[in-house]
């Protein structure tokens, strides 16, 4: 694996800190969990994005683009990340907007990720729910081609296998801090969506032989569409990285009981853990990604599903700019 040869920014805050969730641990009387803290990226606030975009946004460039497009649900932290990094380098960026989730309040509708990507400077339409994003994606990119702009579109969340280059090499990242702390790791946890962290991380932990599982938590899908669409991108960026085939199917596990009603809808476990860890280590996690996978690794954990002698790395993905959208859920009495 040889990531050099990729075209890259460095625009990313790294390596993200790792740590132990020490009163975490205590208080659940399990393993030893650890976080690496992709919260901490550095741009808009943070979040996992921004390793993605690093790759994404080089290729952009290489090609000449001068108008980056993306897409993602009201309270995308992706199209945050993206709009930031294009106002970054003078680029113009133009974002859709699902209305995934029905009914949504005012909080919901316009503050939180939605207020900051106006702030960044990007242009916002709205699609209405259910429809096919991507092609929606497509369609302005080819509007924009006719009138003489060289638009560069981003799939949802970052996730291709340039995207995902990003997370190969956060495994790789992650993987010297531990061998520098004398730190064994047993397992890596994080919630998965758009299934381009978990499927990098798969690729680079893979294609290093470390032998380290990763566990993703759903936060949308069923777990075997989960499994289906990050084992399909885990194998094409490892063949990307290699120019080999090496993930199998038994190297990709989601769990994906902890989705609750839906995407970006709440749970209450969900709540729960975003109170723990502020409470405990006075960190901040999201409501649609970061709460649910904490939320199922707290769960599997209380289920004795996770040896107490295991150490356990959870990645922070960010998302906290979330929280003002979902003000009614922590607001203070
Ligand atoms: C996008 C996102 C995820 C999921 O990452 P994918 O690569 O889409 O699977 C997790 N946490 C946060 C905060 C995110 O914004």
């Amino acid at each position: 694996m040889h990531l050099s040869k990729f075209p890259r920014l460095h625009i990313a805050h790294l390596p993200t800190p790792l740590e132990p969730l020490k009163r975490l641990s205590t208080e659940l009387g399990g393993p030893n969990i650890w976080i690496k803290r992709d919260d901490c990226t550095g741009l808009a606030g943070g979040g996992n994005k921004t390793r993605k975009l690093e790759f994404l946004l080089a290729d952009a460039l290489e090609k000449g683009a001068d108008i980056i497009l993306t897409q993602g649900a009201v309270q995308s932290n992706h199209v945050r990340q993206t709009a930031a990094i294009a106002a970054k380098l003078g680029l113009a960026c133009h974002v859709l907007l699902e209305h995934r989730i029905e009914d949504p309040d005012t909080d919901y509708r316009l503050n939180g990720n939605v207020m900051l990507d106006g702030l960044f400077g990007a242009t916002i339409d709205y699609r209405p729910a259910g429809g096919d994003m991507n092609a929606e994606l497509d369609s302005l990119a080819d509007q924009l081609r006719a009138d003489g702009r060289k638009p560069y579109a981003i799939p949802g969340g970052g996730s291709n296998e340039i995207g995902a280059l990003g997370y190969a090499d956060a495994a790789l990242e992650l993987l010297y801090q531990a061998r520098n702390m004398d730190l064994k790791i047993d397992r890596v946890v994080h919630a998965t969506g758009s299934a381009g962290t978990q499927a990098g991380l798969v690729a680079g932990l893979e294609a290093t032989n470390s032998g380290v599982p990763v566990l993703g938590i759903g936060v949308r899908a069923p777990q075997e569409k989960q499994e289906a669409n990050v084992l399909k991108l885990a194998q094409s960026t490892f063949r990307l990285l290699t120019d080999k085939e090496g993930v199998e199917a038994s190297d990709v596990n989601a769990n994906c009981n902890y989705v609750g009603p839906g995407y970006g809808l709440p749970t209450d476990s969900m709540v729960e853990a975003i109170n723990m860890l502020a409470k405990l280590e006075g960190i901040l996690l999201d409501p649609v990604y970061s709460g649910k996978g904490m939320a199922g690794l707290i769960d599997l954990i209380r289920q004795g599903a996770l040896s107490s002698d295991e150490n356990i790395v959870f990645i922070h993905t960010g998302g906290a700019q979330a929280l003002p959208a979902y003000r009614s859920l922590f607001s203070a009495s």
